[in-house]
């Protein structure tokens, strides 16, 4: 398990004690507080073990990192210190050679803070999953993992390079790819980009492409296993699946295995086959919908999103990593590969679906679909191998035919996996996480059933989303203490202007 899965930090010049935070990740915190150069830092690290690890000290430098590194194989010769004993002190070694250069080589799952003299040095992974929020003010730098932490940070400047949070006077989210440079005194603050998506596409013969496919993926699984028996959500879609064929792989022992259902749809019998396949130890779990309805304000308090059809993705797998027994597992998903091979697009003519992805690319920064805290929430933790840096590097350039083939989508994917899964696993077309479990038609009904007109029900669904954000996030509640039906109920009721 990382050291470390999210922080609170307070760096100041006349910084007090600051109030302790709130965060909807759960686990112990852990409290440090010191002070270099003059400048007072604060800290509180969420952890879900032992938070040793997570904080590296070097020559008046601080690092604290939320995450984990993939490619600290590769990382670990670049510095002089031959043995930095956890991911902060790699990360730091590397700032001690790189400064703050070293982000553009790491490919992880983080969220991290360098304090350097007066500077501070605020940074997200390539694709920002583990979200990082900040408010600064001349004299002080307020950094978090969840932006809810930051309610109280006071007054901050409007902050170049970062997306302002709604309703959170001062607090910004830090771009995906990015690093944020902060003069600790004066606020001032220069943005740097440490990775974007490609935008150009490379043209492979068929074999190399679903080598290339192959090699990346199985190397992001293989880094992602960690110690203990790794646990794989999987549906029986080819992406889940391909990420639990691959893990199998290369594991010594059994896999585990589990699929959600509702009481309104599953996937049980095609996930079932892919498990029986595999050999994995499977769990099937059916969640009543009005349970699933009533996680909705925990899936939006974790991830700080009020977009509706986010919401629907992100439902499911909040519900579902809540039922799961015990704390602290490792679980490995096959979330996102949609993105870059523009699987949600049944769109054959490839200039459109090259535009897809394109756009998708684009735009997916800031939903925080790939959040570690909607796991959090219930003490887990999860880690995307189709996102990981290497495997968007070699997926996102394919040139649009490698990826509608044969009549197929995501057709290299299914390709790299024809040997190691089911037939019919390779073959089957996409059904989305939302419309497996049937939450989309669930949470239609409810509105359609209280009367809304069709045509309003998504408009109707996005005021409930964003009206349970401003509770959840902006005023700080308890998600368990926000009444869903009533806020549905209230909804419906509210006619809109005409
Ligand atoms: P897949 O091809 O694996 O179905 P997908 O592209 O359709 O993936 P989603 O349906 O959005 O993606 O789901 C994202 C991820 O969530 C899946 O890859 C899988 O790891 C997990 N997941 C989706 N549905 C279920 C389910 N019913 N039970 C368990 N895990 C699921
Ligand atoms: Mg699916």
């Amino acid at each position: 398990m990382p050291a470390a899965t999210g922080f609170r930090i307070v760096a100041g010049r006349d910084a007090d004690r600051p109030p302790a935070p709130r965060f909807a990740a759960s686990g112990p915190t852990t409290e440090l507080s010191e002070r270099t150069h003059g400048v007072a830092l604060w800290t509180t690290l969420l952890h879900l073990g032992a938070p040793d690890g997570a904080v590296a000290r070097r020559g008046g430098k601080v690092t604290v990192l939320a995450g984990e590194i993939y490619n600290g194989a590769e990382l670990r010769p670049l510095v002089t210190d031959d043995s930095p004993a956890s991911d902060a002190e790699l990360l730091l070694a590397l700032f001690e050679v790189y400064d703050l250069h070293a982000f553009r080589l790491v490919n992880g799952r983080f969220a991290a803070f360098v304090l350097d003299g007066d500077r501070a040095v605020l940074a997200t992974d390539h694709a920002g999953t583990v979200p990082l929020y900040a408010t600064v003010a001349p004299g002080r730098v307020c950094a978090g993992t969840e932006a809810k932490a930051l309610r109280n940070a006071g007054p901050g400047l409007l902050l170049p390079g970062s997306r302002p949070v709604a309703g959170l006077d001062g607090v910004h989210q830090v771009t995906a790819g990015s690093v944020l440079e902060v003069n600790v005194v004066s606020g001032a603050v220069r943005p740097h980009r440490t990775w974007t998506p490609p935008v150009h596409r490379r043209v492979m013969s068929e074999s190399r492409a679903v080598d290339a496919v192959r090699e990346a993926l199985r190397r992001a699984v293989r880094t992602r296993l960690g110690d203990g028996t790794p646990l794989v959500v999987i549906s029986g879609g080819i992406d889940s699946s391909s990420v639990a064929a691959l893990a199998a792989d290369a594991s010594a022992t059994k896999i585990d295995t589990v699929s959600m259902g509702t009481t309104e749809s599953d996937e049980f019998p095609q996930a079932r086959a892919v498990a029986e396949h595999l050999g994995s130890t499977h769990q099937e779990i059916t969640i009543p919908t009005d349970r699933l309805i009533r996680r909705l304000p925990h899936a939006v308090g974790a991830a700080e999103c009020g977009d509706p059809d986010i919401i629907e993705y992100l439902l499911p797998l909040t519900a579902l990593y809540r039922e799961l027994s015990g704390t602290g597992r490792r679980i490995l998903t096959g979330y996102g590969a949609d993105i870059p091979l523009g699987g949600m697009h049944r769109e054959s003519r490839l200039p459109q679906l090259d535009s897809a992805v394109a756009h998708d690319m684009d735009t997916f920064d800031g939903l925080n679909e790939m959040t570690p805290v909607l796991s959090g929430i219930s003490g887990h933790w999860t880690t995307h191998p189709f996102w990981d840096r290497d495997v968007l590097d070699v997926l996102v350039p394919l040139e649009a035919g490698l990826k509608r083939r044969h009549g197929q989508d995501k057709w290299a994917l299914r390709a790299a996996m024809c040997d190691i899964l089911p037939r019919e696993t390779v073959l089957r077309p996409k059904l989305g996480v939302h419309e497996g479990s049937g939450t989309t038609s669930y949470f239609s009904r409810l509105l359609l059933d209280l009367e809304v007109p069709e045509q309003r029900v998504h408009a109707a669904k996005r005021q409930v989303t964003e009206e349970v954000f401003r509770a959840v996030v902006v005023d700080g509640r308890d998600p368990d203490e926000v009444d869903i039906t009533d806020v549905v109920r209230r909804v419906a009721a509210a006619r809109p202007a005409t």
